[in-house]
């Protein structure tokens, strides 16, 4: 595959950018890569699995001379870091990032005045476990990576940024930052914090002191997110909350009608809700 970037960095070799890092050097679409991160423990990890080929914990120094920048920070992260990797690189260097809220970052790159060469990006993979222990260049195979241009993003890096995550065997959707933002509110940052809060309803109903011991697949399934990083999962809220403020509200409104209609012994509301959960649930597969 043809190369897309003579030295790409990866700034935060974690669960994503070690993961894209070692899939886009297995690919051949970065002929190297330097990881830029803060614990030595995790960059080691990156540099010893050979996801990267070098690691610092000096931003500016890996930068210098690259071609293509990957921002692979938690989101509120990427969004200060910006402005010193714009500084920092030469025109010709590409910007993308892989973060869950894209209209800050797109905006951050307009104040910064990289527009043209700054791609926002995010796949739609990962899991609850964090760092470059847990890197999988399989991660993004068979998934859709959003790509988030800006209008004056140039014709030529957004091609790159889509090429990119072709090698890594995602399917591109292309859309604008405010677009992806409030679609992921309800199908990623909902059932996060939906997870988060029946974990943390448990905890304040345990009165006959055997809820434990009845935990089974359900409460499982349902609540396996809660256990996400937290750090991560906190700035998110923080960068998209008034999206997210209207899929709580939908939720809310749903979740008020189902409530209603069992106090008001109304099997066939019940029903009728229950029906239109089954047939969604049904139509998107496994
Ligand atoms: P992660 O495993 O915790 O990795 C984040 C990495 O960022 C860590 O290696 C951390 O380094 C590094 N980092 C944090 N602050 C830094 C700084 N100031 N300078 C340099 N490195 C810094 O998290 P992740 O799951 O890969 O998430 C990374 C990004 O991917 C986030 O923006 C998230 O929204 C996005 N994303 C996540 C998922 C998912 O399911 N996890 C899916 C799609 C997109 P240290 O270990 O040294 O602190």
């Amino acid at each position: 595959m043809k190369v897309l970037a003579e030295k790409a960095v990866v700034v935060g070799t974690g669960l994503i950018g070690a993961s894209l890092a070692s899939a886009a050097k297995q690919a051949g679409v970065f002929a190297r890569v330097s990881g830029v991160g803060r614990s030595e423990a995790n960059l080691q990890a990156a540099l010893s699995a050979g996801h990267v080929d070098v690691v610092t914990t000096r931003l500016d120094e890996a930068l210098d001379g690259a071609d293509l920048v990957v921002l692979a920070v938690p989101v509120d992260t990427a969004v200060a870091l910006l402005p010193e990797v714009v500084e920092a690189t030469g025109e010709s260097c590409l910007l993308t990032d892989v973060g869950s809220v894209k209209t800050p970052i797109c905006e951050a790159a307009v104040a910064a005045g990289a527009a043209a060469r700054f791609v926002g990006a995010h796949p739609m993979a990962g899991g609850t476990d964090s760092g470059a222990v847990h890197a999988d260049p399989d991660l993004f195979r068979g998934r859709v990576a959003v790509v988030t241009p800006t209008p004056e993003t140039d014709a030529a890096g957004i091609e790159v940024v889509e090429r990119l995550w072709q090698a890594l065997g995602s399917r591109v959707v292309t859309m604008g930052s405010r677009e992806h933002d409030a679609t992921v509110a309800v199908t990623s940052h909902l059932p996060q914090l939906l997870a988060t809060c029946l974990a943390e309803t448990a905890t304040r109903c345990d009165d006959r002191g055997h809820l434990e011991e009845l935990i089974a697949g359900g409460f499982r399934d349902t609540s396996r997110l809660a256990a996400s990083d937290v750090a991560m999962w906190a700035s998110i809220v923080d960068l998209n909350s008034e999206a997210i403020v209207e899929a709580m509200d939908a939720f809310t409104a749903g979740w008020e009608r189902l409530r209603a209609a069992i106090e008001a012994g109304d099997a066939a509301a019940v029903e009728s809700i229950l029906t239109a959960g089954c047939s969604m649930r049904e139509s998107i597969g496994k």
